[in-house]
């Protein structure tokens, strides 16, 4: 079932705005349910990064995931939604003081250290609140994703993470501080990651790595592995739900998890991609001599992702009845020749006042936006907001 537009409604909304079909997240979180039901030791955190909209926090919290924040202002974000302190993990390059704190008083399930600098200070802040603080070190296992350069996190060029090489070193530093008990490894090659061959890379990597930590007596309670599944930005109304199935039987093929060991999932894009699209109204159709441009009221400042990533949407009229197509550059209003959601693209003949779908906008789209050209930022409804 893919994304379903009531036209007439949305019709009566300003422009532009975000619209989630709270049918497709739901149908999105019970096809990962149904995978991890049949384990009791996987366990899926939603990469809160994705989108924060308080409606998707909500639906996402019914289906039980934890998540994974970035910042403190996403651990503040899901608190207030509801979702209990020790179903968070916490990740990121430079976590302040602040928010360390903030993750130590609220008894966040585990902070995943990217440095021996972060390590000392985290042993430290917790020390000086008499607390201990449950960490997993975040390793950078040198592994590519196919995938957009700006999306690609596990290489050694990258600044997420640990070296491989100074993996045991820094266990045994944790392991001699009084406030910080060790608990295991995290991972996250990338995003928008198609290929299952790279996570069956990063499986065989860990199983490596294990093998190394226990010849040298360290076991390991924890394995994350991270997000980074793709969604089908092509062709998204003929695939709304992503590949869950061969995605968690990777993991289960491929890695070698022990029986006592909890395995963790950070999924964003792949929940709340599909279930978006930014819904935008055509202001002008200009010509010249090459192009026909469809100028609309959506901008960079709304979905920056064609301009930050080079990301394709799929573009759709919902209230053209033309027949024939033509071709159309659809640009936004912002004074940046970047402000392009796309290039040469059939649309059914355009006018002023259509109503276009920028589709698979869940994920990156709502929360990246900006007030740049003191733009008001776009409002996201539900479905069940419009019925
Ligand atoms: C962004 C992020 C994720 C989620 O990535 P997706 O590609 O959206 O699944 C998971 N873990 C960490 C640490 C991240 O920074």
């Amino acid at each position: 079932m893919a994304i379903a537009f009531n036209v007439d409604r949305l019709a009566s909304i300003r422009t532009p705005f975000y619209f989630y079909d709270t049918n497709i997240l739901r149908q999105t979180l019970d096809a990962i349910n149904t995978e991890t039901q049949k384990h009791d030791n996987y366990f899926v955190h939603y990469a809160v990064k994705a989108n924060t909209n308080p409606k998707i926090l909500q639906v996402i919290r019914e289906a039980g995931l934890g998540i994974d924040c970035v910042s403190g202002g996403e651990i503040e974000q899901v608190l207030k939604a509801g979702f209990p302190a020790n179903k968070i993990v916490f990740a990121g390059v430079g976590k302040s003081d602040w928010e360390i704190e903030l993750g130590l008083d609220k008894g966040i399930l585990c902070f995943n250290v990217e440095s021996i600098p972060e390590l000392e200070v985290i042993n430290e802040i917790a020390a000086r609140k008499g607390k201990v603080a449950t960490i997993c070190f975040r390793i950078n296992p040198n592994v590519g994703a196919h995938t957009h350069a700006n999306i690609t996190t596990g290489l050694a060029e990258n600044k997420f993470g640990i070296d491989m090489q100074d993996m045991e070193h820094v266990i045994r530093l944790a392991q001699q501080m009084q406030n910080v008990q060790f608990k295991g490894l995290h991972f996250h090659i990338g995003s928008q990651i198609l290929e299952m061959d790279d996570f069956i890379a990063l499986a065989h990597r860990i199983n490596d790595l294990q093998d190394q930590l226990e010849a040298a007596g360290i076991q390991l309670d924890i394995i994350n592995v991270g997000g980074g599944l793709g969604v089908d930005y092509k062709d998204p109304q003929a695939n709304p739900i992503p590949n869950f199935k061969d995605f968690f039987a990777v993991y289960q093929q491929h890695l070698k998890l022990r029986p006592h060991q909890t395995l963790h999932f950070e999924l964003g894009r792949a929940i709340v991609a599909q279930c978006g699209a930014l819904i935008t109204k055509v202001l002008y159709v200009k010509e010249n001599a090459i192009k026909k441009f469809a100028i609309v009221d959506a901008g960079m400042t709304d979905l920056i992702r064609p301009a930050l990533y080079d990301a394709h949407h799929r573009i759709i009229n919902l209230t053209s009845t033309a027949t024939e197509e033509d071709t159309y550059d659809v640009v936004g209003p912002i004074c940046e020749s970047s402000d392009v959601f796309d290039k040469d693209i059939p649309l059914p003949k355009t006018h002023r006042g259509d109503l276009l779908a920028i589709l698979s906008a869940g994920a990156y789209g709502e929360i990246m936006a900006s007030g740049y050209n003191c733009r008001p930022l776009p409002v996201g409804y539900t479905s069940e907001d419009l019925a």
